[in-house]
């Protein structure tokens, strides 16, 4: 039996990626910690059941892993020593074509420059060439993003690596549109199709300033790590993390709610949980949790500098998800045959329908072609099925304002297998098993997907980088002393790359001591200027 009360020197709110770095970085700092999670297993947003057939691992939420196999915060944990074996598909990413045409990145960047060629001469150097840009940039731009901000010393590197004229690019290259940079850069369909679709993994539009530096890290990553995918499934990742967490001393409470944040002289002291245990933080309260739910309800919005509250009520939520799960008897015979090689297959839309998609989602209306990334994920992982079978799932966005909407939700789901159908004849038969996940059943599984938004809060440029999660945050520090926000509301944001969890316990860590009592009121005083003298 758990002691009503608890003292350690940090507690870590939520055992996603993101709360299970913070926890295993404070460990590995000799601190004393405790994670606490609502559910019964740790891992949130990467996790793996047999929610379709028996035999059948289904990744519940994430999938494939560019960011964390590129991310050193994620590599660094040696995660293989507990039980972690990356594997991949033969290709990384399709994009299948009713016309039976697909554009294919391939894990060979000359197949791949061979592949878009076809779709158009000169793409094929084209994308060899940024391609050659992106390795060239990769180690200072990974760390710049993963980093606290203002990340001083990877900005520098990177200025070093390009020149003033080569940031400049890179920064026009950072606020230029999917689909405009699609149209600078190559002349066919084939590699405007790869980074279209890939820019849509977060939720600005393609013509929206923004979205293409989403598309261009995505298709560079997937040229340079793939998309690795855990053996035996996602929750693999979480379990490696957790035995990381603990080997390094570590405890871990499973089943348990934080409700509140206890705070005091504006400082947290510890938590409450749902059964009525109290937890104290010598040093540190982490949060894994979304910043709506953070502040508004486990802080409570009255212990709250009146410019944050203000702040926080702009906090914009990305699209909501509708996740389908199947257990198929062979393997998607998709006419596009290319796809067959593909983890991950993108259809639904063309150039211009990624326009009217995200149209449709701005309007507040179901898209009537939805844009749907579908994971194969026995072709990328023989563990997930039985032999000649497949284990896939599928997602689309829908606009939040139709998120409980069962009707408009099914019909949806119907379209999403009419397509399949079509693309790939046969599909409808080989379905042996379904499970939907609606919005509602994301946000029960893992209350961070709040009406089935997918990374925490959009990736719009207002809410990104110093906008993150809300103006003038942007890092870890909070109104709150010696508490730490780690969830993909904070910078750099959605996907699991560990850097929100890895900038909190930095964070906290550099938050104490006497060399950084002087940081930290620098902090508190750059608070009070920013935040504390705005009464509106
Ligand atoms: C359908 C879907 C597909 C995705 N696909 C990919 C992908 O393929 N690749 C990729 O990189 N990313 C993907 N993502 C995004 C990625 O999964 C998330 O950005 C990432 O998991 C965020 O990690 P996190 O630790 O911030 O939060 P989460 O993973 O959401 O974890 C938060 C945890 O905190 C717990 N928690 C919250 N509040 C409390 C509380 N009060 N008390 C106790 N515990 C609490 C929750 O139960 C949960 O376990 C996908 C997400 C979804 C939903």
């Amino acid at each position: 039996m758990t002691p009503a009360s608890t003292e350690v020197d940090a507690v870590v709110i939520g055992a996603g990626p993101n709360g299970l770095v913070a926890s295993i970085a404070l460990a590995d700092a000799g601190w004393d910690v405790l994670l606490v999670e609502a559910n019964p297993t740790v891992g949130g947003a990467v996790r793996t059941a047999e929610v379709t057939a028996p035999g059948f691992r289904n990744d519940l939420f994430s999938a494939f892993y560019p960011l964390a196999a590129a991310s050193s915060v994620i590599r660094d944990l040696d995660l293989e020593q507990h039980g972690l074996r990356w594997v991949q598909a033969e290709s990384v990413v399709a994009h299948a074509l009713p016309d039976g045409r697909a554009a294919l990145l391939s894990r060979d960047p000359l197949e791949t420059a061979a592949d878009v060629e076809e779709f158009a001469a000169g793409d094929g150097q084209a994308w060899l060439d940024m391609f050659e840009h992106w390795q060239r940039i990769r180690e200072p731009f990974l760390d710049a993003m993963f980093t606290p901000l203002p990340p001083v010393k990877a900005a520098l590197r990177l200025a070093r690596t390009l020149g003033s004229r080569g940031l400049l690019d890179l920064v026009r290259l950072a606020l230029t549109p999917a689909r405009r940079l699609a149209d600078e850069r190559f002349a066919g369909d084939g590699a405007a199709l790869l980074l279209t679709g890939n820019a849509l993994h977060a939720d600005v539009p393609p013509d929206a300033a923004g979205s293409g530096i989403f598309g261009w890290l995505l298709i560079m990553l997937g040229q340079d790590v793939g998309f690795p995918v855990p053996e035996g499934g996602a929750g693999k990742l979480a379990e490696a993390m957790q035995s990381r967490l603990v080997s390094a001393g570590g405890q871990v409470w499973t089943d348990t709610r934080v409700t509140s944040v206890v705070v005091r002289d504006g400082k947290a002291l510890g938590v409450r949980t749902a059964d009525g245990r109290t937890v104290r933080a010598r040093r540190a309260v982490v949060a894994d949790v979304d910043s709506p739910t953070l502040f508004g309800e486990l802080v409570g919005e009255d212990l709250l500098p009146p410019a944050f509250r203000r702040d926080l009520r702009l906090f914009q939520w990305d699209n909501s998800t509708l996740k389908l799960n199947w257990a198929l008897s062979r393997p998607v015979a998709w006419t596009a045959a290319k796809a067959r090689t593909a983890g991950t297959v993108h259809f639904g839309v063309d150039l211009d329908g990624f326009v009217e998609y995200a149209a449709d989602l701005s309007l507040r209306r179901m898209p009537r072609n939805p844009f749907v990334l579908f994971g194969q994920m026995t072709t990328a992982d023989p563990t997930r099925s039985p032999a000649g079978t497949e284990s896939a799932w599928a997602y689309t966005h829908i606009p939040q304002s139709l998120a409980h909407d069962r009707q408009a939700l099914r019909r949806q789901e119907e379209r999403i297998e009419q397509v399949l159908e079509e693309l790939a004849p046969g599909f409808t038969d080989s379905i042996l098993a379904r499970h939907p996940q609606y919005p509602d059943d994301l946000q029960a599984a893992d209350s961070n997907l709040v009406d089935g938004a997918i990374n925490g809060g959009t990736s719009y440029p207002h809410q990104q980088l110093f906008f993150r999660p809300t103006p003038g945050l942007g890092r870890p520090e909070t109104p709150i002393e010696r508490l730490f926000l780690a969830s993909a509301s904070a910078h750099p944001g959605g996907g699991v790359h560990g850097a929100c969890g890895w900038n909190a316990a930095v964070t906290a860590l550099h938050s104490t001591g006497p060399a950084n009592r002087v940081r930290l009121r620098l902090a508190t005083t750059a608070w009070d200027r920013l935040l504390g003298s705005d009464k509106s």
